[in-house]
This record gives structure tokens, C-alpha cells and sequence, in this order.
């Protein structure tokens, strides 16, 4: 484990391994923590479904390269190694659905910030971390009465054996629906953002010749080296590249909330509904990204 000649501060655990989960192991490690990760999946989320693009601001390069084994730290401006698009600037325009054209309204020169493939971002992070770290299932947590420790009771995932063991913090990384957060504030709901959205990575890293690509790259001129941020009437979209001619696009659309079942922050897409979403893309977007958008 990082820091093992260190004095240890205290033993955290951590509920939850995604990207909040291993952010905050790489923090506790880097401060001199001892940790367990209790993470329910066996493997690591590489094709998540939640999480396409992660744009990291200066400060976010600059603390994620701190926590990274130097080999790769060095490399981190170096886009070969690093999985992140270096994108400088940042272009708010507006869309003339009658003419499909664009209209510049404003462009930031000085974004500078860098666009990661969610699943590239945590597999960097997942596996600079010791392995020996991560364990089961998290069931339950119950906090002592002085509020100084914590004892954990995890499912072991070979056995079906419930374990209990105690820490000095617990961290509550498990997600939009945390289980823990809900044991603190269990009035606590989510709450509607006022749009729904479309989204999707196109890979076109495999095409050579994508017309796709190259139509892109004639209307959206610094695809790259910017993030695009379309505006049309009640919706708007951004747009931009990850590394390796992968496409990142997030259409947001304003509208009442749409009932979910249950919990969920998601809805079950049929083919009727991808067929409305396409035949509203054509009236809204210019046809290059209607193509991108078509993909799916
Ligand atoms: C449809 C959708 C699209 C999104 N697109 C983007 C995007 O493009 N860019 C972006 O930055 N963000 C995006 N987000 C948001 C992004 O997914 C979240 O911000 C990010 O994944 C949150 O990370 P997290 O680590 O907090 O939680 P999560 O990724 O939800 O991880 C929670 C983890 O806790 C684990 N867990 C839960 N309960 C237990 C338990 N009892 N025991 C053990 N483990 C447990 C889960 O297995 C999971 O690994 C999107 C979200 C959604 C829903």
C-alpha cells in the first residue's frame, strides 16, 4: 500500500469504486490514510453506461498527476500516453435552423482543459492503486456513540459470508443513490435538472477515411482543440473530441420531468423513441452533427 513506511493517520473505508471512489482512495492514500474500498462489482466499470466525457480543469490535471506513479505523471501532457484530449478553447454558438448554419456568440481562448474518456479516466486511476485494497459488497455501517468509528458489515462475494470490520471514516462513494447518504438524510431526494438528455461516444478512431469525421471537421473547424456548445430554441448541445477521433456528444432538451420508475435516473429506450429523437434532430441541428446523432 502507498505510504506504508508513513505513520498511519487512520483506517477509511470506502464505499463504492467508480470514479468518485477512487478518486477519494488516491486522496486518503496520498495523505497517509490506510483503506478498503468495498465495491459490489467484480470488475472494474470499463464499458459503464453512466459517464462519456470528463472534462478536467487545470487544477483537476494537476492533482490527478500527483497521484499518479511518476512514469506516467511525466506523461501526463503527453496525449499518447495520457487518455485525454488537450482542449483549449471553449465556443458558445447559435444554430439558424432555417439556414443550418452556426453563429459564433462567444469563444474563451483560455479554457485549457482536457477531455477524458470516462473508462480511460478510471482505468488510470483503478489501476495506480494497490489491488489488495479493494474487497466486497457493502451491506451496513453503524457509527459508534462517541461518532469516532465505524464498524462496516460487507458481503463476501465468494463465500455469501457476512464480515464486519471497523474504521476510522467512512467514505460514501456509492453513487447518485447512495445508500449511505440516505441512512443521513433520508428525506433527501433527487432532483429534476429541467432537461432530459441524448448522449453517446461516436469511435470513429477505427475509419481512416470517415466521411463523418471529415464533415465534422469542415463545420466544427477546431474539433480537437474545443469544446462546442450548440444553442437552439428550448435545447442545446455539446460536442467535442476525446482522444482517438472519438466523437463526445450530450444533447440536452428542456422539458417536464418524465416519470421514471423507481429510483432511476434513466429511462428504458425503445425503437420509437430513438425514431422520435432523430426525426426532432433533423429540425434542430445542422447535418453534420444530425449524422453523428444518427448513429445511434
Ligand atoms: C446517463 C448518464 C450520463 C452521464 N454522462 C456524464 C458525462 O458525460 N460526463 C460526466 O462527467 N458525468 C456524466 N454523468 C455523471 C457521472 O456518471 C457521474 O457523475 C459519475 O459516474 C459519478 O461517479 P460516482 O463515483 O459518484 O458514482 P457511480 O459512478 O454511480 O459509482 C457508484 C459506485 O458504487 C458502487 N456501489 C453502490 N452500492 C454499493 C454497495 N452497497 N456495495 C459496494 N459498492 C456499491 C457501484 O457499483 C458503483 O461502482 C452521467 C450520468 C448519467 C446517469
Amino acid at each position: 500500500m502507498r505510504n506504508k513506511t508513513r505513520e498511519s493517520k487512520g483506517k477509511a473505508v470506502v464505499v463504492g469504486g467508480s470514479i468518485a471512489g477512487v478518486c477519494a482512495v488516491d486522496t486518503l492514500l496520498s495523505a497517509g490514510w490506510e483503506v478498503v474500498v468495498l465495491e459490489k462489482t467484480t470488475a472494474p466499470p470499463t464499458g459503464s453506461p453512466t459517464g462519456a466525457g470528463v472534462g478536467l480543469d487545470p487544477l483537476s490535471q494537476t492533482i490527478i498527476k500527483s497521484w499518479l506513479p511518476h512514469q506516467q505523471s511525466d506523461n501526463l501532457l503527453n496525449i499518447h500516453t495520457y487518455p485525454s484530449q488537450s482542449i483549449r478553447h471553449l465556443l458558445n454558438q447559435a444554430i439558424d435552423v432555417e439556414k443550418k448554419i452556426s453563429r459564433m456568440l462567444t469563444r474563451d481562448e483560455s479554457f485549457n482543459f482536457r477531455a477524458a474518456y470516462w473508462s480511460d479516466l478510471h482505468g488510470l486511476l483503478y489501476n495506480a492503486l494497490p489491488p489488495d485494497i479493494f474487497l466486497d459488497v457493502f451491506q451496513s455501517f453503524c457509527v459508534s456513540d462517541d461518532k469516532k468509528s465505524v464498524k462496516v458489515q460487507t458481503k463476501v462475494v465468494q463465500t455469501g459470508n457476512i464480515v464486519e470490520f471497523a474504521g476510522d471514516l467512512l467514505v460514501a462513494a456509492d453513487g447518485c443513490l447512495s445508500s449511505i447518504r440516505q441512512a443521513f438524510l433520508p428525506d433527501l431526494r433527487l432532483r429534476y435538472s429541467g432537461y432530459s438528455a441524448w448522449r453517446g461516444v461516436l469511435d470513429l478512431s477505427g475509419d481512416e477515411n470517415s466521411d463523418i469525421f471529415a464533415g465534422l471537421q469542415k463545420v466544427y473547424q477546431d474539433l480537437g482543440k474545443c469544446l462546442y456548445f450548440d444553442l437552439g430554441s428550448g435545447t442545446h448541445a455539446v460536442l467535442y473530441e476525446l482522444l482517438n477521433k472519438k466523437i463526445n456528444w450530450i444533447w440536452y432538451i428542456n422539458q417536464p420531468e418524465p416519470q421514471v420508475k423507481g429510483n432511476s435516473v434513466t429511462m428504458k429506450v425503445n425503437n420509437n423513441m430513438m425514431k422520435k429523437m432523430q426525426e426532432e434532430a433533423e429540425k434542430t441541428w445542422v447535418p453534420e452533427l444530425i449524422r453523428v446523432i444518427s448513429k445511434y
